[in-house]
């Protein structure tokens, strides 16, 4: 089985983490829900269900199922309005194109559904209609189940045995653990290098310009 490079989107290969921050506080606050900036980056990266569950329980608030819907569509509203200039992670384009040279298969497996998604691929250069992408909309369950990296090895025709899952989140981490990935760690999402080590991470570089430098430690030189 080739060994597949299974990358998150946001604060991996695109700069937007912030912007994920920044909507969800706007969203939360029309609700009328106070949240400090930090806590909600703490829990970006996973699915947006389980993060509004999460957040919800730190500020000791019931919510119903109606809320969560409306937030999630404010916050992806909020998203597309603050991310006209996103602009991919340095060495993110680099990096695609040297896996794609050296023919080793990838493909990007995001929490975010396709309407927050779409732009951020643009700027990466990626159509998700030539490239595999996986988003939250065609899996059941969003990071840190694994659901999202077992289907994009699928359908590379691989298994995440073994390969790659590269993200800058602990849920990235944690789900490349449970589907027996080996988790490589960016610190461009803003997670810091202990904690992405601590949920399993084996390497941890700065972003993605660094790992294209590092990439013989990590990728076979010969495919079989
Ligand atoms: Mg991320």
């Amino acid at each position: 089985m080739n060994t597949a490079f299974l990358f998150d989107l946001d604060g991996t290969l695109v700069d937007s983490v912030y912007n994920h921050v920044r909507a969800w506080h706007l969203a939360l606050r029309e609700e009328g829900i106070e949240l400090s900036v930090w806590r909600i980056h703490r829990k970006i990266g996973m699915s947006g269900g389980l993060f509004t569950h999460q957040l919800l329980r730190e500020v000791g608030r019931e919510i119903d199922k109606e809320t969560i819907d409306r937030l999630r569509k404010r916050h992806a509203e909020k998203f597309v309005e603050l991310s006209e200039d996103v602009a991919p992670l340095p060495g993110a384009v680099k990096l695609l194109k040297e896996l794609t040279r050296l023919e080793l298969p990838w493909a990007i497996a995001t929490s975010g559904r396709m309407e927050t998604a779409r732009s951020n691929l643009e700027s990466v250069g990626v159509d998700p209609d030539k490239a595999v992408v996986v988003t939250r909309d065609q899996v059941k369950y969003a990071k840190p189940d694994p659901d999202l990296f077992v289907e994009a090895a699928r359908r590379l025709g691989t298994t995440t045995t073994g390969s790659y899952v590269i993200g800058d989140s602990i849920w990235d981490m944690i789900a490349a653990a449970r589907c027996g990935a080996l988790g490589i760690g960016l610190l461009s999402g803003g997670y810091g290098r202990d904690e992405l080590e601590r949920s399993g991470a084996i390497r941890v570089y700065d972003d993605p310009a660094d790992l294209l430098v590092h990439l013989d430690e990590i990728a076979p030189r010969t495919r079989d």
